[in-house]
């Protein structure tokens, strides 16, 4: 696929448009940091957004879910429009007003298609390796019954937009609000906390190299905060 994102009527940002990016780049980066994709579908005739696990797979972004939950009546074929957001700082500007967030966000439209046969054990351990890095060779393979019981859908990133708002708060020229109030930006991250073993865990059982990574990787994120300047 391109480096290019292509602008169409459906991803073209209208409203502070200097802040649509169209580097591949930042996508892969915006999705490859998400645990969660808000995916929006209208049923019987309503809007619904419901949130689920993903993780993107080269071109396209996987959608992980129980066959009885929603994402199954969002269905393959149905047209869907995902949405991935990282907050990266509260603006405190010097008036409420002129007050925001510093974000990176992804919108994809497309269709969700099922991954079926022998792709979906495949496009179940991205999703795996994704959120749990390193899980995938400490604990045993799913089993049939497990495969059947799960749903994987993935939607294309053809036609997908990126908004990053960075830096520091803008500038009004026309503000004349007293520089003595302060203002400026508050980072904000996912950082990872201590992990918790299961009640049930022998004593001497040592936390496993899949959580060290999957630490390392949200103070990595974590250290990146403020996102910097474009
Ligand atoms: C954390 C966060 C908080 C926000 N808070 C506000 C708020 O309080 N008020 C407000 O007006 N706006 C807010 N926004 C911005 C908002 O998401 C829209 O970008 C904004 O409403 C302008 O949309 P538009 O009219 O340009 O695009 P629209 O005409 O509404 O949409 C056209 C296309 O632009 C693309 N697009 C629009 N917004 C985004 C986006 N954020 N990321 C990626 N693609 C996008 C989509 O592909 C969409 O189909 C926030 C964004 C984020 C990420």
């Amino acid at each position: 696929m391109s480096q290019e994102l292509p602008v169409d009527d459906a991803t073209r940002i209208r409203r502070e448009a200097d802040r649509q990016v169209t580097d591949r780049a930042a996508l892969d980066a915006i999705l490859d940091e998400a645990l969660v994709a808000d995916v929006g579908v209208v049923r019987d005739g309503m809007p619904l957004v419901l949130p689920f696990a993903c993780a993107r797979d080269g071109d396209t972004l996987l959608l992980h879910g129980s066959t009885g939950s929603g994402l199954l009546r969002i269905g393959s074929g149905d047209a869907v429009c995902v949405s991935v957001t990282h907050v990266d700082g509260l603006v405190f500007a010097r008036t409420t007003f002129d007050s925001s967030m510093r974000y990176r966000s992804a919108v994809v439209h497309g269709t969700a298609t099922e991954v079926t046969g022998p792709d979906k054990a495949a496009a179940l351990t991205v999703l795996s390796e994704h959120l749990f890095p390193g899980r995938t060779a400490e604990v045993r393979e799913p089993t049939v019954k497990e495969l059947a019981a799960t749903l994987v859908l993935r939607v294309p990133l053809d036609r997908v937009s990126v908004k990053v708002a960075a830096g520091p708060p803008e500038v009004d020229p026309d503000d004349h609000e007293p520089r003595s109030v302060w203002a400026g930006i508050v980072p904000l991250s996912v950082v990872a906390g201590e992990p918790v073993p299961s009640p049930d865990v022998p004593v001497g059982v040592e936390v496993p190299e899949s959580v060290h990574r999957t630490r390392a990787r949200t103070i990595d994120a974590a250290v990146r905060t403020p996102a910097p300047d474009r």
